[in-house]
């Protein structure tokens, strides 16, 4: 079968033609999810390559780390080298949609059970750099500035892997394994007609990168910063070099009203948002503003025979409690462990394949419930006036610090708060009831992909 950037086409199942290359892993995408895989499989002994169609360091978005990254970039051995150029993020503040000043922080260190009590804000450039760097390290091959263009799977579950360099050079790889890691543009995902937009879910975002902007004083100057603002949310996320990431996540029917360019339509979104506006007064754009178009996704299924798709290259969650490294780098580790058992075996495994999709899915639930809860009037009171009846607090804090995996969720502090939660929308109907018909209105309508002139993610 070969799965072309064009078409999906059936073949017989003849052995594959040869390769120029060939390893026994091959990694597309040298984002964090594709770089854990790849050290992880590398320190094990096996052929690792990563195809990268950019060159790090590059732009990307997804600044804000939880504290549940920091065991993963231990186990990496890279937490010092990244610690050097990271902001110190001992928290959250939450600011509701009239706030001016300081609003509600919940700090990680009241998270307890042993969790780090902090995590860091990053430039993605670096962070994603030294993570590329560290799986040569380990002994993974990377070649950057080329881009999968088509998969071929053979009868032996193999596959071969066609890319066209920068300079438009084609060639073609062989691999024993094959992890699909290229974040959004999820490649195997779209070309096998995997990928799902989230019916629950719909919202896009519009983001820079700022200097001269107010931070946060003592303590608190590297938390990040999430507003409310009539049309979704709001991040600010302080960097280490001085720079402010700021960024909108909105609903689509705002979105259509956009009539100028990115960046116009950036600062008049600032502007709608008091607490952001007063930050904001004497700041610049640095670079360009971008914009992203149809946001939350889900594949079908998450591996299949030779392959496993990992990180957004599988599922793509509104980044809105800053959890996209975590989970991307967490499906990476188990990952690399279920592949580790396929290639021992000589065959695609089911159960350790299926054991970490049916985790990863659990995750994603878990974390959902408060994603597509975050915008309405009750989640914002509860987040700006937290109550700590049952440990409700301090559960809602371990979910912020990224604990959604495994046998340790705090089931009845959690119960207790969904269950709060539905009291409060039931004590204020007549409020939630016009964000939710607006909610259903957007489920229906397509984030707009071509936003104009600005940047758009690609
Ligand atoms: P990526 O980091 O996207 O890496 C994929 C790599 O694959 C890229 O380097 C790409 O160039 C490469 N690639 C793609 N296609 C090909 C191809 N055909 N051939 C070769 N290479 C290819 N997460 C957080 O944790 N905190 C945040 O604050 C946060 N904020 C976000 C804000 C926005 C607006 C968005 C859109 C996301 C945010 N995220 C955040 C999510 C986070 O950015 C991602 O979840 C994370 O980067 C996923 O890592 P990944 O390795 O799966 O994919």
């Amino acid at each position: 079968m070969t799965i072309t950037d064009a078409q999906t086409e059936h073949r017989g199942n003849g052995p594959l033609p040869a390769a120029s290359s060939s390893c026994d892993v091959l990694v597309i995408g040298g984002g964090p999810a594709g770089s854990t895989a790849a050290a992880l499989l590398a320190e094990k002994g096996w052929s690792v390559t990563v195809l990268e169609k950019d060159r790090h360091p590059r732009f990307h978005i997804g600044e804000s780390l939880v504290p549940m990254n920091l065991p993963i970039l231990r186990r990496l051995g890279v937490i010092d080298e990244i610690e050097a150029q990271a902001m110190f993020k001992p928290g959250v503040e939450f600011c509701g949609r009239h706030h001016t000043g300081p609003g509600t922080t919940f700090y990680f260190d009241r998270a307890g059970d042993g969790m780090d009590s902090y995590a860091y804000q990053v430039r993605r450039s670096d962070f994603d750099e030294i993570l590329l760097r560290n799986c040569v390290a380990q002994g993974a091959e990377v070649v950057e500035g080329v881009k999968v263009t088509s998969v071929e799977f053979g009868e032996d579950e193999s596959s071969l892997v066609r890319t066209r360099d920068e300079s438009g050079v084609d060639r073609e790889w062989r691999a024993r394994f094959l992890v699909d890691a290229s974040g959004r543009n999820a490649f195997l995902s779209t070309r096998l007609g995997l990928k799902r937009k989230n019916p629950q879910h719909n919202s896009a975002a519009v983001f820079g990168h700022f200097e001269n902007v107010e931070r946060r004083t003592g303590r608190d100057e590297g938390n990040i910063s999430l507003y409310w603002f009539d049309h979704g949310w709001i991040w600010m996320i302080p960097l280490r070099d001085g720079a402010m990431s700021v960024g909108a996540v909105c609903w689509p029917d705002y979105l259509k009203q956009r009539k100028g360019s990115v960046e116009e339509f950036l600062w008049e979104t600032i502007q709608l948002c008091p607490g952001v506006h007063e930050r904001m007064n004497n700041a610049r754009l640095l670079g360009e503003a971008t914009a992203t178009g149809n946001y939350s996704y889900e594949s079908e299924r998450m591996w299949g025979p030779g392959y496993v798709l990992l990180g957004d290259a599988f599922a793509f969650l509104d980044p809105v409690f800053s959890t996209g490294v975590y989970l991307a780098m967490n499906s990476a580790e188990k990952g690399s462990a279920a592949v580790d058992a396929c290639l021992r075996s000589g065959k695609t495994e089911e159960a350790p394949l299926a054991a970490l999709e049916t985790e990863v899915r659990r995750g994603l639930r878990r974390l959902s419930w408060f994603v597509y809860r975050f915008t309405t009037p009750a989640i914002h009171d509860m987040f700006l006036s937290p109550r700590n009846e049952f440990g409700m607090v301090r559960a809602v804090i371990a979910m912020l610090a990224g604990r959604v995996f495994g046998p340790r969720i705090d089931v009845l502090p959690l119960f207790m708060f969904k269950a709060s939660y539905y009291l409060t929308v039931a004590l204020n109907w007549s409020r939630s009831r016009a964000l939710s018909r607006r909610r259903r209105d957007n489920l229906r309508l397509t984030v707009p992909d071509n936003t104009g002139p600005g940047r758009v993610e690609t």
